[in-house]
């Protein structure tokens, strides 16, 4: 209904701009100044083109998506000066299409496994777009899980990414926390001590790893503890519809 979209109209606006001033106001209380300190990545999943062009509108370039054939499906809807983020499980099978089909694709968070990393890494070559950056994503929960390395895993996959995959770009550590996309303290705890051995490791200095930590429910918490890629959807888009379990 026309009343009912005019409503709704610049609804996932302002909660950005209210999502930018907390990420603002957690980054200067954990001794950070100004918003380039932390990334946003607006959590775009499930939710149409046209809402996400509203936050493109008033000036946010930076968008995550979790499934393959969506962001192949929306990428080309949208501005070609948007960066998006790849958050969700990877199949390496779809790492191609993924490439091919967004050139502006920015960042692969999820990289867990050598296979896919190696993937990545050929499929760049193969298509000659520039090097891809990626973080390795760590399953700090203890949960069984099929996705992220394990914390004593995370050395040895970050070292491969670095130094065995001349087409990825290394930047950090990426975790999503409990298994139903809650996390606690000891999440964000786990994933920093995770950063301190790789950058000991690596012989990089700490302020070369993100770590993308925090979500809707928590990110003013990640930030505190040390997160410098917060992914946010829900609080800027409203709820999600339909299940985050989708077909890639
Ligand atoms: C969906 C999703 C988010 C955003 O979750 P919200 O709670 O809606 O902010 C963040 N990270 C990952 C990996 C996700 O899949």
């Amino acid at each position: 209904m026309a009343t009912t979209s005019a409503a709704m109209d610049g609804v996932a606006a302002a909660a950005f701009q209210s999502v930018i001033q907390r990420v603002q106001q957690a980054a200067e209380r954990s001794g950070r100044r100004g918003p380039q300190q932390v990334r946003v990545v607006a959590v775009s999943k499930t939710k149409p083109v046209s809402l996400i062009r509203q936050v493109y509108d008033v000036g946010h370039r930076c968008f995550g998506e979790n499934y393959v054939q969506e962001l192949i499906d929306k990428a080309p809807q949208l501005p070609e000066d948007i960066e998006w983020h790849f958050i969700g499980n990877l199949q390496s099978n779809k790492a191609k299409a993924l490439l091919a089909g967004v050139p502006n694709l920015a960042m692969v968070e999820s990289v867990d496994d050598e296979k896919i990393a190696n993937q990545l890494n050929r499929v760049v070559a193969s298509i000659g777009r520039k090097p891809l950056k990626v973080l390795v994503q760590v399953n700090t929960s203890g949960e069984e899980s099929k996705f992220g390395v394990e914390p004593s895993g995370c050395v040895e996959l970050a070292k491969h990414v670095s130094l065995g995959c001349p087409n990825l770009e290394f930047c950090g550590l990426m975790t999503i926390g409990m298994l139903d996309y809650s996390s606690t303290p000891e999440n964000f705890k786990a994933l920093s001590n995770c950063r301190t051995e790789v950058c000991k490791a690596l012989g990089i200095p700490e302020e070369q790893c993100e770590l993308s930590m925090g979500m809707s429910a928590d990110f003013e918490q990640a930030i505190e503890m040390g997160s410098t890629n917060v992914r946010i959807g829900s609080t800027i888009f409203g709820a999600r519809e339909y299940p985050k379990k989708q077909s890639n």
